[in-house]
């Protein structure tokens, strides 16, 4: 039987929307205007799409965005000031660096430099390090939207054998923890762990977290599992333009899995609502408001 398709383009609307209402009653409650900072440095077009669509979504979530846009050759010292008063901005209370940055610059030290408070995008040390110890902290966005996919199958997730192959910071290890948090058993893989086949064999979800086009088989999977595929990978298609495809081979997985997300329309489309919800989050804690419903 094919599996259930999960739309992550539905979800991620029905997310904004819920976004959006919360923003409104915090703004009419307690006059606060959530704001969301994007440093871009240089004009990598991937990364400007991603840039204009934040902005966009912010601003349809009635928040403030604010877009600063650096050359591709500024100093360090340059990008660091800019992240202290961004830190300083009482209107701001999220900060993102897109990345890749250039490589003159130092990936770390920026991250570092970031409040811990308004570092929406989860990657800041002390977030990192509150995740892995189950205390209460900002988390990378792209894993949260994994874990809001699932509950979109499994309403509890206690219990489940999950297995997420990649071990990146940005979406393995703080899917790991929140696939812990929620009272999962977790397994994780990465390019030096042995036989893959045999270790999904056993999951009732299935992450693929890699860059490997197509890489997990249908007959990796144990029938009615749950597949999440973050993978964004492009290839050439048959008309010359890219297509994207992910880390699952979608059409033979999904004549094993249960639920299956697809690519492009699946977590993708999560990473901005929950970069949305992170920005109301950290707008709420620093007012000292309540945890917002979403
Ligand atoms: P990284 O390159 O940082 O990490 C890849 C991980 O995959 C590493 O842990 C690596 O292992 C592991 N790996 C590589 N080859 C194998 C293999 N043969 N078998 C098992 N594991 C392997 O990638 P990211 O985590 O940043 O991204 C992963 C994918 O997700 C990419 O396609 C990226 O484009 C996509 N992505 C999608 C997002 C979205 O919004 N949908 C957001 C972010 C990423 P090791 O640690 O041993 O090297």
């Amino acid at each position: 039987m094919a599996a259930r398709i999960i739309d992550g383009k539905v979800i991620a609307s029905e997310l904004r929307a819920r976004v959006a209402d919360e923003v409104a009653r915090v703004q009419r409650v307690h006059g606060v205007t959530p704001g969301l900072a994007v440093v871009l440095v240089g004009s990598d077009p991937a990364s400007q799409v991603y840039v204009r669509s934040k902005h966009k979504q912010t601003q349809a979530a009635g928040m403030a965005s604010f877009e600063h846009v650096l050359p591709a050759d500024v100093e360090q010292i340059e990008l660091l000031a800019l992240i202290g008063k961004l830190n300083r901005d009482p209107g701001v209370h999220g900060i993102l660096v897109q990345l890749p940055l250039p490589k003159s610059l130092d990936t770390e030290a920026v991250i570092n430099a970031i409040d811990p408070a308004k570092d929406v995008d989860g990657l800041h040390p002390n977030n990192a390090g509150r995740l892995a110890g189950g205390f209460a902290a900002l988390s990378p966005c792209t894993p949260l939207g994994c874990i809001i996919l699932t509950k979109s199958v499994h309403a509890s997730l206690e219990g489940l054998n999950a297995i997420v192959i990649g071990r990146s910071n940005l979406v393995g290890r703080p899917l790991v923890q929140l696939l812990l948090n929620e009272n999962a058993t977790v397994t994780i893989a990465h390019s030096r762990s042995r036989d893959l086949a045999q270790l999904c064999a056993r999951a009732d979800l299935v992450y693929g977290a890699v860059g490997r086009p197509e890489m997990v088989r249908a007959d990796w999977i144990k029938p009615g599992a749950t597949v999440i595929d973050v993978g964004i990978n492009r290839l050439p298609g048959p008309d010359g333009k890219d297509r994207l495809v992910g880390d699952v081979a979608f059409a033979e997985v999904s004549e094993v899995a249960g639920a299956i997300t697809p690519v492009p329309g699946g977590v993708g489309q999560m990473t901005v609502a929950c970069l949305l919800v992170n920005t109301l989050r950290a707008a709420c804690a620093i007012h000292g408001l309540a945890k917002p419903a979403v």
